[in-house]
């Protein structure tokens, strides 16, 4: 039997790190050390009283059914004491907060509930690639918004046509934002905001690093900002908070109506979050500052030995406020592809080529905070031997 793939997945941009992936693959198989900082997955282990409250919740017979579509209400209640504790905005538990098995889940499911085929979505670009993936799988067409140095990393509206925006149904934004590590003001948020008044945009702010930051600058929320709630949600995640990448569990926060419709989409697909993995959380969300700020020491202590060993090497770099990326501009007269292959073949050190994230990421490399300082500082030793 001839077996064919949907349109949707032959629709799907050309996988761009496919090549790279096969090079990583043979230098590994050649037996070369390979320090890959191209992962956006926290090394460290999730903290100890999380998993002791997971072994304890795993435990209870409650648990082992299937759990309410949208998240257990004391889970919920956690996360608006916490939004309520962290940006000072109030959320009702029961009609302004979702569970999600991850943040991922939430980003690719959510154009189902609003697109129609033939929609524009305002996706950034470079970009987390859900965004326009989740929107192409609902039948609509991502419309790239470029983020570019000059303009702080945020898109430029001004740019964008009438007649585009009078298309587009919803917007996708990301601050702090991987992968150029920036963070948006309330200022930025404000102008997205009116843009969504005007043309009645549903605005859908991913805030997976809200909690990764450097030298005490707390990221703001985009429901922090005034009319931010009547136009749109927020998404987070334990992940990258309290290293719970493998955990799958996040939440989506806001206007009542998208959450609603996300609901909706939710209860047909999926049957919620674990809900031990819900109690865990709940332990989580009311973690001692303390653990996060020594998570943040160690992300920050790597940020300095990276930041300061590509100054001294004359490459460029956004020092990040937040996020544990670093959006380095590649040498004059190299590409993001030619420079990652470079690097990997000559100093056994692989990083994400920005163009991999969208053409405007083209002449950039993302670096990645996530292995020890002893190997950053020895990936800095061998770039500085490579690259002269
Ligand atoms: C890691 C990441 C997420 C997804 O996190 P989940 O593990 O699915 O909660 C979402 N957005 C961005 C920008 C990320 O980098």
């Amino acid at each position: 039997m001839h077996i064919e793939l949907a349109e949707r997945l032959k629709s799907l941009p050309p996988y761009l790190f496919a090549r790279i992936d096969q090079m990583k693959a043979e230098a590994l198989s050649k037996g070369v050390d390979v320090i890959d900082i191209s992962i956006g997955d926290p090394d460290l282990p999730t903290p100890e009283h999380i998993v002791k409250a997971m072994q304890q919740a795993v435990a209870k017979p409650e648990h082992h059914k299937y759990p309410s579509y949208a998240g257990m209400i004391s889970y919920r209640q956690a996360v608006s004491d916490w939004y309520r504790r962290r940006f000072g905005v109030s959320l009702d538990p029961e009609r302004e907060i979702i569970s999600l098995i991850g943040s991922k889940e939430g980003i690719g499911h959510i154009p189902l509930a609003f697109i129609n085929p033939g929609d524009l979505v305002l996706c950034p670009s470079p970009a987390y690639p859900v965004y326009s993936i989740g929107t192409l799988f609902a039948g609509g067409e991502p419309y790239y918004m470029p983020l570019l140095e000059e303009n702080g990393f945020f898109p430029d509206f001004d740019s964008i046509s009438e007649e585009i925006l009078n298309r587009a149904k919803m917007m996708f934004l990301n601050y702090p934002n991987n992968p150029t590590s920036a963070c948006a003001t309330h200022e930025a948020f404000g102008k997205a905001i009116e843009v969504a008044q005007r043309y009645g945009i549903i605005i859908c702010h991913d805030n997976a690093y809200s909690e990764i930051y450097y030298d005490g600058k707390k990221p703001i929320s985009f429901l922090e900002v005034e009319g931010a709630r009547e136009v749109g949600i927020e998404f987070h995640s334990l992940s990258k908070t309290y290293n719970m990448t493998g955990w799958r569990i996040g939440f989506a926060a806001g206007n009542p109506e998208v959450i609603g419709g996300l609901g909706k989409i939710k209860t047909n697909i999926d049957s919620g979050v674990f809900q031990a993995i819900q109690e865990a959380s709940i332990v989580a969300l009311n973690s001692d500052e303390k653990v996060l700020d020594e998570i943040r020491a160690v992300y920050q202590e790597r940020r300095d030995i990276l930041y300061s060993g590509l100054s001294e090497m004359g490459l460029s770099a956004v020092k990040p406020e937040a996020t544990f990326y670093l959006w380095t501009k590649v040498p004059e007269g190299s590409s993001s592809e030619d420079f990652t292959i470079r690097l990997l073949d000559r100093a056994g050190i692989l990083c994400t080529p920005g163009n991999g994230f969208g053409d405007p990421g083209e002449g950039y490399v993302r670096f990645a905070l996530t292995v020890s300082a002893d190997r950053t500082r020895e990936a800095i030793q061998r770039m500085k031997e490579s690259l002269d």
